[in-house]
């Protein structure tokens, strides 16, 4: 942990790998503050993460510590995303996991966006 009780961000992780280039994806959007992709095992029709680029373990990371350009950014890209792939009419969800309670598996902060079908319940029962 560090001094902000967050862990240190891991420049292993597949989303880093992505940015970098060492993995593909399969883009919907980038500019400089936002990566959007599809999801590799999607839950829905339309299942598409959006990552910052900068380097952010979650939310609680990206919200105290994101410039106000970056922020604002990313958030700007979310609702462009769900909006350029046809969404905005029928609606969506927006999700973010955070930490080991949230389910967060890819430690670099990222939102799922949910699509094309009604999502059903907010939250599921726990495993
Ligand atoms: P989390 O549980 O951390 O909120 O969600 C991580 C998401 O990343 C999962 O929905 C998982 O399917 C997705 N994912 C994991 N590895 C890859 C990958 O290599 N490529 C893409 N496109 N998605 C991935």
């Amino acid at each position: 942990m560090s001094v902000t009780g967050l862990p240190p961000y891991d420049d292993a992780n597949v989303f880093a790998r992505i940015l970098r280039g060492e993995i593909p994806c399969k883009r919907v959007h980038e500019d400089a503050h936002a990566l959007a992709f599809h999801d590799i095992n999607p839950q829905a029709p339309v299942h598409v993460l959006v990552i910052p680029k900068g380097r952010y373990v979650s939310v609680a990371d990206f919200s105290a510590h994101a410039s106000e350009a970056e922020v604002a950014g990313f958030w700007r890209v979310v609702a462009k995303v769900a909006k350029d792939l046809g969404l905005e009419a029928g609606g969506y969800r927006v999700l973010t996991n955070m930490g080991a309670d949230g389910g967060q598996e890819v430690p670099h902060f990222h939102v799922h966006i949910f699509g094309g079908r009604r999502i059903g319940r907010m939250v599921p029962k726990a495993d």
